[in-house]
């Protein structure tokens, strides 16, 4: 891609950054900031270091046995996020974001949460970097989600339903760049996916890209060869970037982003802004984002990431939807199978995986990215299933 163009955060037509005057000075010395930052060898140990003293990476790359038997087809491999500190990929991130932070001399952390993973793991690193953390949460989600604010709140967060709206992930974003625009002389807004106005999609894909960094490295030394096909859930499309990240210059392997079909966004979605960049977004008959209905909170987001956008558009990467009955199902075969209960997002991932895996031949190999545990998912499960 043309470096002018990556440099100012644009995917193809997509990406940018679309907000007010006073936002964007605050945009323009953050990007500044990180890519003096990005490259500097410090930083990067630094970086480095927590991810291995604290959330414990590298994450493995199981071979799921039983699964590849059971589904025929495809070696299953599982790329094991879940088993991070917080019990997901959001971790990454968060730990990169808060160095920089650091670096910038910020005293406040704000950030906006779905499901409260991203939530979760702001509060977390804040904790642990003892720095003050206000966490934007839609009301809604504050009721599916209710252990996740106990355990902000445990970590010393504050956090703060949000009721305009739907009471959802889109509606907590757009109270957390308000929140970034009145205090941004001492704030660093944390931004939990590869959404928003550059650089958030840069810099979260560049602190997600350790997922497919370890997983290629670590898949030439169990097969020899890289994975044919790599499957990821798409919410705002962190955890697929991170997983596509080094194999996007790689056209023998597939990149499939899986999404609700009832937040169809790639297969659905037509170009519009939405939360100051460009993106392919649902609307609905009026041009306004549509509700979306996810049972997996996470991914009840009616944008995408400016460069899966991107990926759809020029064919590199493909979409697919499943059905709750499939995740349900998904969820449950993968406890049964393999002794992992993924989250709900992730199982959209493994409902594909399901169906793709026997159209492939024994020979070939696909990467499941498990983007977390399912722990948080195991009561609102159990209330479907009954
Ligand atoms: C938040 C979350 C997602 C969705 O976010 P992306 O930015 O699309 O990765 C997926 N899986 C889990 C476990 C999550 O917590």
């Amino acid at each position: 891609m043309d470096q002018q163009l990556q440099q100012e955060g644009y995917f193809g037509e997509f990406g940018g950054s679309f907000v007010p005057p006073e936002l964007q000075e605050v945009l323009n010395y953050l990007s500044e900031q990180f890519y003096k930052f990005r490259d500097d060898p410090e930083f990067k140990e630094e970086l480095s270091y927590y991810l291995r003293e604290y959330v414990g990476r590298k994450s493995p790359l199981t071979f799921a046995e039983r699964l590849t038997k059971a589904w025929g087809g495809a070696k299953i491999y599982l790329k094991r996020e879940d088993l991070n500190h917080t019990g997901a990929h959001k971790i990454n991130n968060a730990i990169g974001q808060i160095l920089l932070a650091k670096r910038m001399g910020a005293k406040r952390i704000i950030a906006e949460t779905g499901a409260g993973q991203h939530g979760v793991a702001t509060a977390t690193a804040c904790a642990m970097f003892d720095m003050e953390c206000v966490i934007y949460m839609g009301a809604e989600d504050t009721r599916r989600q209710a252990l996740n604010v106990f355990r902000m709140e445990l970590l010393g967060a504050t956090v703060i339903p949000v009721d305009k709206g739907q009471g959802r992930l889109k509606d907590a974003v757009d109270e957390a760049l308000g929140d970034l625009v009145r205090n941004y002389k001492n704030t660093f807004y944390l931004l939990g996916s590869a959404v928003g106005p550059h650089p958030f999609p840069t810099m979260v894909k560049h602190f997600q890209a350790v997922i497919s960094e370890e997983s290629k490295q670590q898949i030439l030394e169990k097969e020899g060869r890289l994975p044919d096909a790599i499957v990821a859930c798409a919410g705002g499309g962190s955890n697929a970037i991170g997983a596509f990240a080094h194999y996007i210059d790689e056209p023998s392997v597939r990149l499939i982003g899986v999404e609700p079909d009832k937040a169809p966004t790639l297969t659905e979605g037509v170009p519009s802004i939405i939360h100051g960049f460009k993106c392919l977004v649902l609307l609905d008959e009026e041009g306004q984002p549509q509700k979306t209905y996810s049972i997996a909170a996470g991914l009840d987001y009616p944008g995408i990431g400016p460069e899966h956008s991107h990926l759809k558009v020029t064919g590199r990467a493909e979409y697919a939807t499943v059905t709750n009955e499939e995740v349900l199902a998904a969820f449950q075969e993968l406890s049964r199978t393999e002794g992992i209960i993924p989250a709900l997002e992730s199982a959209h991932a493994v409902a594909h995986a399901k169906k793709l895996a026997p159209t492939m031949d024994e020979n070939q190999i696909l990467i499941i990215n498990l983007s977390g545990r399912g722990d948080k998912d195991v009561e609102q499960v159990f209330q479907m299933l009954k």
